[in-house]
């Protein structure tokens, strides 16, 4: 990944009512180090994140990742974050990311420095990896335990199951176990059968005409990109629905995705070895879709 730009902000309260944050900022140099070795985001991976795609310098759907930048905070006990100072930042960064093509923008906030007066925030631009090929070709899936079971969320809100949390360690080893099972990527679901998300991705099933996602009930992220899509979708005069969904009821899908902010659409060409037809002209009109601008 090419870094582009790094900037630091001092996060300002909530309530600070300020229309220019500038102060607030500095810009670094992303090939150096910027962190205290006390910081808790690198200790204990202690904090929230969120990674916005940017097409032609534009940040996508920036307003529904800081809301969720906000939510992720409240799960985490984070100080809610001040929304007009991150808006800006998040201008100020896209400024600096590729102004043609595909980029990426990662917001983070981080518990802070140990016993250390206030959270650590920045942002980060780089270029996006090239991802023509599992847009275009699609990605072979394995279904992976999760070792919870679909009331885990609500009942111990402290697995922080819906929070974009940066300990991602997890979910990077689940990727890695799907490519040690000769597969592309991995697709969660609980010890009791239901079928959740992938490690970067939320799933989009169709069955027929309808378009299907699992049900947010706080087990999952609620992805920007798989909401972006469904309003899309309903525009175009289908129907697209949460749902519930037994692990058996995936053999009955005629087509999947995996939609994320960076990768976008990613058709699934197979489940556990079973192959699912990739509809190659639906798929790259969700691309086309998603890399319009979209605010
Ligand atoms: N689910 C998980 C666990 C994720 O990490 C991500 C994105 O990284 C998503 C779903 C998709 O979210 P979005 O579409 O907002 O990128």
């Amino acid at each position: 990944m090419t870094w582009r730009y790094a900037l630091m902000m001092v996060p300002a309260a909530a309530d600070d009512a300020r229309t220019d944050f500038a102060e607030t900022f500095t810009a670094v140099d992303p090939a150096f180090p910027a962190l205290s070795v006390g910081e808790l985001s690198t200790q204990r991976g202690d904090g929230i994140f969120e990674s916005i795609g940017v097409v032609d310098g534009h940040a996508q759907e920036a307003e529904a990742h800081l809301d969720r930048l906000a939510h992720s905070a409240r799960l985490c006990d984070l100080p809610a974050p001040n929304l007009a100072q991150w808006r800006e930042a998040v201008l100020q960064t896209a400024a600096h990311a590729p102004q043609r093509g595909e980029g990426v923008i990662k917001l983070i906030l981080s518990r802070g420095v140990e016993h250390g007066p206030t959270p650590t925030a920045w942002l980060t631009a780089a270029d996006a990896p090239d991802f023509t090929a599992p847009r275009e070709n699609g990605v072979r899936l394995v279904t992976l335990d999760r070792g919870l079971d679909s009331g885990a969320a609500a009942r111990a809100p402290w697995l922080l199951l819906g929070a974009k949390t940066l300990s991602y360690a997890v979910n990077m080893a689940a990727i890695r176990e799907a490519k040690r099972r000769g597969a592309d990527d991995a697709l969660f679901v609980s010890s009791d059968g239901i079928v959740l998300e992938a490690p970067t991705a939320s799933l989009i099933l169709r069955f027929g005409d309808r378009f299907v996602t699992p049900a947010h009930d706080g087990g999952i992220l609620p992805g920007t990109t798989q909401l972006s899509l469904f309003e899309h979708l309903e525009v175009l005069g289908h129907q697209a629905t949460y749902e519930t969904i037994p692990h058996a009821r995936l053999a009955a899908a005629d087509a999947a995705w995996l939609v994320s902010s960076v990768r976008l659409a990613a058709p699934v060409s197979a489940i556990d070895g079973m192959p699912l037809s990739v509809d190659r002209e639906l798929s790259a009109s969700f691309n086309r879709y998603l890399l319009s601008p979209r605010d």
